[in-house]
């Protein structure tokens, strides 16, 4: 009989698609899955039916908190400190369960450190994945330090500065995590917390591969020796993870179909960046302004204050035929299509690997956590893109997409992006780094 291996994703977008996608992997290897999932968010079973789901009942607790950003914080402390006890009773009854195949071990989102500390409790081997870059571990790790510094909170006056302390280079002050409104007192405690659980933890898994992340690995391990394993990109081992939150609109696909090669600029902000009417105004001129065929993507709710996708009078005409807007893309399937040459992303770390893989070069605009050091890592490391700087407005928007699209400049950045995409798809070559470091991470689930 096989192993079974437990996974408990953090429910939101960005971390269920990648959980799902090593499930996936971990699956096709003979293990069993065992997928635990909560109330906010659920996954659509029914979509995998050869795993076991297992629903860890939150209750109330994600609707204590709005749906602005640094709530996602809030709601995840929350969840921590009061999900013990319901994951304790469906955890113990798995273990229990003798018509199950011997548990190999659990797989834990980062985000879920008390539930890591329990399962050691518990004496359930655990590993935890990283959905986010190897850099980040460091940029969570070294945050406490930072605020005894008095590095963090960062002077607005200081924020294109670079940061010089701790091995952060290539980040400027401005690029450090931050979330919204959230104390850096919270924040600090959180990322404390996450590192103390990653300690206790058999390892780590990161949804990245070594030829950009591998220098920022051995960083993070002198500082906490546990075994890493870098096994991105997960979607270009498996089928993309058939979870949405949101139902794609594939229509879009067809119209790309009508498009020029290279033309087609996508805009997509992720599944919970958000922007205030003005900016959404400043885009869509922006947009109108630069002549050049687009997808984009308005969520539902993703412009604050608004109900409805309230376009300003002028921009159907003015974008009418090479303008396609819709509220959620086949994200994959787009960055893959040959008609689209630029990716305008707030650099979600799932966002920015799939951009690499489909050698699409990028229009960064972040907006928090860790989106601030990946863009920095795509226009000053991997210089595969260029950055939207300070408040939005349409002539900067317009200048930025010539410039990526049209330009000399562009084509420079895309050349570079083409040998990027080139060293991703070695990695998942059969001698591969990541295709190595799965069969190792095999291996290592399998000896327990
Ligand atoms: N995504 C999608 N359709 C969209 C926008 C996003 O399928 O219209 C997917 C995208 O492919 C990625 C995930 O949602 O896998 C977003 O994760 P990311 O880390 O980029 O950003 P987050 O949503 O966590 O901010």
């Amino acid at each position: 009989m096989g192993k079974r291996v437990l996974l408990f994703p953090l429910p939101y977008q960005g971390h269920i698609n990648p959980m799902l996608e090593l499930a996936a992997l971990l699956h096709s290897r003979g293990f069993s899955i065992t997928i635990f999932h909560a109330t906010f968010n659920p996954i659509d079973s029914t979509k995998y039916p050869s795993y076991r789901f297992i629903l860890v009942e939150d209750g109330e607790i994600a609707n204590r908190f709005t749906s602005a950003v640094e709530d996602t914080v809030h709601r995840i402390i929350a969840w921590n400190n009061s999900c013990e006890q319901l994951f304790y009773d469906c955890l113990t009854s798995v273990l229990s369960d003798k018509n199950e195949e011997p548990n190999a071990c659990l797989i834990l989102d980062m985000h879920w450190y008390n539930l890591q500390y329990l399962a050691n409790r518990l004496g359930v081997p655990t590993l935890v994945l990283r959905t986010g870059s190897a850099a980040t571990l460091n940029w969570c790790r070294t945050y406490a330090q930072l605020v005894q510094k008095g590095i963090i909170p960062v002077q607005e006056s200081q924020s294109s500065m670079l940061v010089t302390e701790l091995a952060l280079a290539p980040l400027r002050m401005g690029d450090l995590l931050r979330v919204g409104n959230c104390s850096h007192e919270v924040l600090s405690d959180l990322y404390t917390h996450e590192m103390d659980a990653i300690r206790t933890s058999s390892g780590v898994i990161v949804n990245t591969f070594d030829a950009i992340d591998s220098t920022e690995v051995e960083k993070f391990q002198k500082a906490i020796p546990v075994p890493v394993f870098c096994i991105g990109p997960l979607h270009k081992f498996t089928p993309p993870a058939r979870s949405s939150l949101l139902i794609p609109d594939c229509s879009c696909l067809e119209w790309l179909d009508t498009q020029v090669v290279g033309s087609v600029l996508y805009v997509s902000f992720g599944s919970l960046a958000c922007m205030n009417y003005e900016e959404f105004i400043e885009t869509a001129w922006g947009l109108a302004k630069s002549e050049q065929p687009f997808i984009w993507v308005v969520r539902p709710g993703s412009i604050l204050g608004k109900d409805a996708v309230d376009l300003p009078d002028g921009f159907i005409e003015a974008t009418s035929g090479h303008g396609k807007i819709i509220s959620w893309a086949p994200q994959h399937e787009v960055l893959a299509h040959a008609a689209v040459g630029a990716f305008w992303t707030h650099n979600g770390w799932n966002s920015t690997l799939e951009a690499i893989c489909e050698g699409v070069p990028m229009i960064c605009k972040p907006q928090f956590s860790d989106q601030m050091g990946n863009a920095r890592y795509v226009t000053h490391v991997w210089k595969v893109g260029i950055k939207l700087e300070g408040k939005l407005e349409r002539g900067m928007i317009e200048k930025a997409i010539k410039r990526l699209m049209t330009e000399d400049e562009g084509a420079e950045i895309r050349q570079r992006m083409r040998t990027l995409k080139h060293e991703a798809s070695l990695c998942i070559k059969s001698d591969g780094s990541s295709s190595v470091n799965i069969d190792k991470l095999v291996n290592f689930i399998s000896s327990f």
